[in-house]
């Protein structure tokens, strides 16, 4: 009873693509197989988007024992390069996925689409075209009037094969010629209308060299390569699906295998741009510092900033596979991370604006090694030492000379906890009367409230963090915002861009106080700094300069520390 209850709530969690894919299997199509791919373009970095498509491909070929391929989709040598498909493949691999042997290139299918092209030509299903880039897209009508067939439409197939093979053998300068399908003008679908498949660029490819001067469009190379890696789900985003009749009609006209195409939703995020092309410009126009700005949304930009694989596996999961495009909150991805580092990130006690404390009472020279938990939620991440001594940083905010009712920190007369130490009480503070900022506190100490002490007697509502003066270690600290203004900064007014919404605050960087246990801290360590949020080594942090990059600051700490918790 109970495992069919269980049986059944699995069944009714299985998303519109694994119903398609545990159907096909139960009707034995393609022996049941299961074989996904992920399809990156070498022109970009790939972002969170990106790592949507990579956790269904892989997650669906894990799922199903079945297998994954990473392919190359490198059909446009102008905007391609090593770099990016060497950061594809770090990205891919960080995300906890494993192509195995089967790395592929469509660029190592050009012969084999080229015999594809031959093919469409001999059955008079394509022809070359002398009309330029512009007649072409003149005369393709619109959706509501058909299009005007193309005056080398009849060719021969004998001229169309010459003239296809002098093209790739270089007679022709760019632009002069390309081999187009004939299909019908008059199409509803504009896919359909007589489209290019292969045109001359007489530019160097980052694999195949100067051996082509002829290049497959992305349309007619996809498919196909689909196909020769015997894919069996060909899952795509949404904008694919008018472009699947003129896939099904290269798979069909040219007879070779058929994989399944599946489109689905791509992800949006809020307060973020997910194009290519704009994340490009923001890195070419600098408005931010490179891909991986910790503030940009790729994969390699959320790695700096302190996001953890599973934090964006996970999201991938929570936010499943749509069939209508969809905005996702951003603060959901950064719940995610905060969820994942909660119960991995060591706890450290740091101090970003700092108000001195003396207590009074508290011996000179004595330094005490308070003992303090490195993770409340994984007693095997062990404890640590902090040295607890008379002069203290705390937070500016965590003063106040006039507080109001429900101030649980600290104030003149006032009692407060110092985590893993005493309670203090505060008995006086200097102000520097011409900027009105209090310079110091001074407090005494009860030596009877040691944390961890078998009864450490009194009870206080407000329990702060602080620092050693004597001990801390300065640290650079990159706080960042979004990014954007908008939630949504492809969508702005007439006449604007979404370059008008960028956030001139998101990055502040401003020097903390940490405990010195920091200092055994390396590149990517990620830490909870307590009361203030998730923080990461950033790749400039060096022994002499610690860097950090919050990843997100710390939300509902204060409802936590308030309900009178003394660890
Ligand atoms: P381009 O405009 O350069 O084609 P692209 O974002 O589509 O950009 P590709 O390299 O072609 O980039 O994408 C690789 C794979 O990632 C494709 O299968 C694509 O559908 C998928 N993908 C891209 N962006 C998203 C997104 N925002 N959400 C989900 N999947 C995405
Ligand atoms: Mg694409």
């Amino acid at each position: 009873m109970e495992e069919k209850k269980i049986k059944n709530e699995e069944k009714r969690s299985l998303n519109f693509i694994e119903e398609i894919i545990e159907e096909d299997i139960r009707n034995g199509k393609n022996e049941s197989r299961v074989h996904t791919r992920f399809p990156p373009e070498p022109n970009g970095y790939l972002h969170i988007g990106h790592a949507k498509s990579i956790c269904l491909n892989f997650g669906l070929g894990k799922k199903y024992n079945g297998k994954t391929n990473l392919r190359f989709d490198d059909t446009n040598p102008i905007k391609e390069d090593v770099e990016y498909v060497d950061s594809i493949m770090e990205d891919v691999k960080w995300l906890g996925f494993d192509w195995e042997e089967r790395l592929f290139y469509a660029s190592d299918y050009f012969e084999q689409l080229f015999e594809f092209a031959l093919i469409l030509i001999r059955n008079g299903k394509a022809y070359v075209c002398d009309m330029t880039a512009e007649e072409i897209a003149e005369t393709r009508g619109t959706p509501t009037r058909p299009g005007i067939e193309s005056t080398y439409r009849n060719r021969s197939i004998e001229e169309n094969v010459e003239l296809f093979q002098k093209m790739r053998r270089g007679a022709y300068p760019d632009g002069s010629k390309v081999l187009r399908a004939r299909i019908d003008m008059a199409s509803p679908n504009m896919h359909m209308r007589d489209p290019v498949l292969y045109r001359i660029l007489h530019a160097s490819h980052h694999r195949t060299g100067d051996q082509w001067c002829i290049y497959p469009m992305y349309d007619f190379a996809h498919g196909q390569s689909d196909s020769i890696e015997k894919i069996t789900h060909s899952i795509c985003t949404l904008e694919f699906e008018v472009h699947r009749p003129l896939y099904d009609w290269f798979i069909r006209e040219i007879g070779i295998y058929a994989p399944r195409q599946i489109e689905f939703a791509r992800l949006n995020l809020s307060y973020t741009v997910m194009s290519k092309r704009k994340l490009l410009e923001l890195v070419k126009e600098k408005n931010v510092n490179g891909w991986d700005d910790p503030r940009m949304p790729t994969i390699c930009g959320l790695r700096r900033r302190g996001y953890t694989p599973e934090s964006i596996r996970n999201f991938a999961d929570i936010i499943g596979v749509a069939k209508r495009d969809n905005m996702i909150d951003v603060s959901l991805l950064e719940f995610c991370v905060r969820e994942d580092l909660n119960k991995h990130a060591h706890r450290r006690m740091a101090v970003l604006n700092p108000l001195k404390v003396v207590i009074d009472n508290y011996p000179e020279g004595v330094v005490e090694d308070m003992e303090a938990v490195n993770n409340p939620e994984d007693d095997n991440m062990g404890k640590r030492k902090v040295p607890f001594s008379r002069e203290l940083f705390i937070e500016q905010e965590d003063f106040m000379e006039n507080p109001p009712g429900k101030f649980y920190r600290l104030a003149a007369g006032k009692e407060v906890r110092l985590r893993y130490a005493y309670i203090i009480r505060c008995n006086s503070f200097i102000k520097n009367h011409e900027t009105g900022k209090i310079t110091e506190i001074h407090c005494t100490y009860d030596p009877l409230t040691k944390s961890g002490m078998p009864d450490s007697g009194r009870k206080v509502k407000g329990t702060l963090h602080w620092v050693s003066a004597g001990h801390a270690i300065k640290a650079e600290i990159r706080l960042y915002d979004r990014l954007f203004t908008k939630e949504n900064p492809d969508d702005m007014p007439e006449g604007q861009s979404y370059k008008d919404c960028l956030n001139p605050e998101s990055l502040n960087i401003i020097s903390g106080l940490i405990e010195p246990e920091i200092l055994s801290s390396r590149i990517l360590d990620k830490y909870q700094f307590e009361r203030i949020g998730y923080f990461s080594v950033d790749k400039d942090s060096t022994p002499q300069n610690l860097v950090f990059n919050r990843v997100v600051p710390l939300k509902d700490s204060w409802a936590k520390m308030e309900k009178n918790k003394e660890i």
